[in-house]
């Protein structure tokens, strides 16, 4: 089995995210812990929080995939950029512990020309100024499709991270499809190896969540344009396959897939049809 969910927007608070949830058929969200695009975020209240842990609780969900905000640079050539980055990722680590037991994903960031080493130190600096011992929520860095100076696209880039972060138990990784076949792995034609591959780099109990999307590129092209289940380059066949994929049994999986609501609905049952 394996818990299936879309990105759903905070705007009616988090019980409404379930709810809708419920009502599209799925088991987890996803959802931005703030503005996208960066930005102000809407105060929490808790009874609303503890309605939808309650819901949550009611409705056998899995682990929310809580989803750092694109502005979010750690290793920017820029100086304010940088400190801007360390200030959202405190502010939502600190967030997140009204949620406990849940992932936080992100994408690393992008080191701006400073080069890759001096980009995953910068990363696993920030997370190691802001994660503490107590924390209950897991860190998860997304996979990306190596874009520009992207860091990250490469298991091994995350492993360097991983490496440097001080409580290796409170991080892990967030597999996207879209940005591993974009970055270069053949998952449709062999998953097997890339699996295998990802197991002997940062080892598969680091495999924490899927980011489920199709690609409108072709193999390498590290371009991340995410495309609707079947309609892309992965097709789906091979989405089949990485959802029933043993070592992939009991992940939350999250479409991030170009789709308005009856489009999500339909690819939940989609998916859940395959179980
Ligand atoms: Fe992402
Ligand atoms: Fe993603
Ligand atoms: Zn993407």
């Amino acid at each position: 089995m394996i818990y299936i969910g879309c990105h759903l927007s905070v705007t009616d608070g988090y019980e409404a995210m379930g709810k809708t949830m419920s009502r599209f058929g799925g088991n987890t969200f996803a959802f931005f812990t703030r503005n996208p695009r960066g930005g102000k975020t809407k105060p929490i209240i808790p009874e609303d929080i503890d309605a939808l842990r309650a819901h949550m609780k009611k409705e056998g969900f899995g682990p929310l995939v809580a989803h750092g905000s694109y502005t979010m640079n750690l290793c920017s050539a820029n100086e304010a950029t940088r400190a801007n980055g360390l200030d959202m990722l405190t502010q939502d680590l600190v967030r997140m512990e009204l949620l406990p037991g849940n992932f936080y994903n992100f994408h690393p960031g992008a080191h701006t020309g400073q080069g890759m080493e001096t980009g995953i130190s910068q990363i696993a600096e920030a997370l190691n100024q802001v994660m503490k011992p107590d924390m209950q929520t897991t860190v998860l860095l997304e996979t990306m499709a190596g874009k520009g100076s992207e860091v990250g696209g490469t298991f091994e880039e995350l492993r360097e991270i991983i490496d440097r972060v001080e409580y290796k138990d409170k991080i892990g990784v967030c597999f996207d499809t879209c940005h591993t076949w974009d970055a270069g792995y053949d998952i449709v034609n062999d998953l097997d190896s890339v699996l295998h591959h990802f197991d002997k780099v940062i080892g598969l109990s680091k495999l924490k969540a899927v980011h489920f999307n199709d690609s409108k590129n072709d193999r390498g092209s590290h371009k991340d344009r995410h495309e609707k289940l079947g309609r892309g380059f992965l097709g789906m066949e091979a989405m089949r396959r990485i959802a029933l994929h043993p070592l992939l049994q009991g992940l939350p999986f999250v479409l991030e897939t170009p789709n308005d609501d009856e489009g999500y609905m339909a690819e939940i049952h989609t998916v859940l049809d395959w179980f």
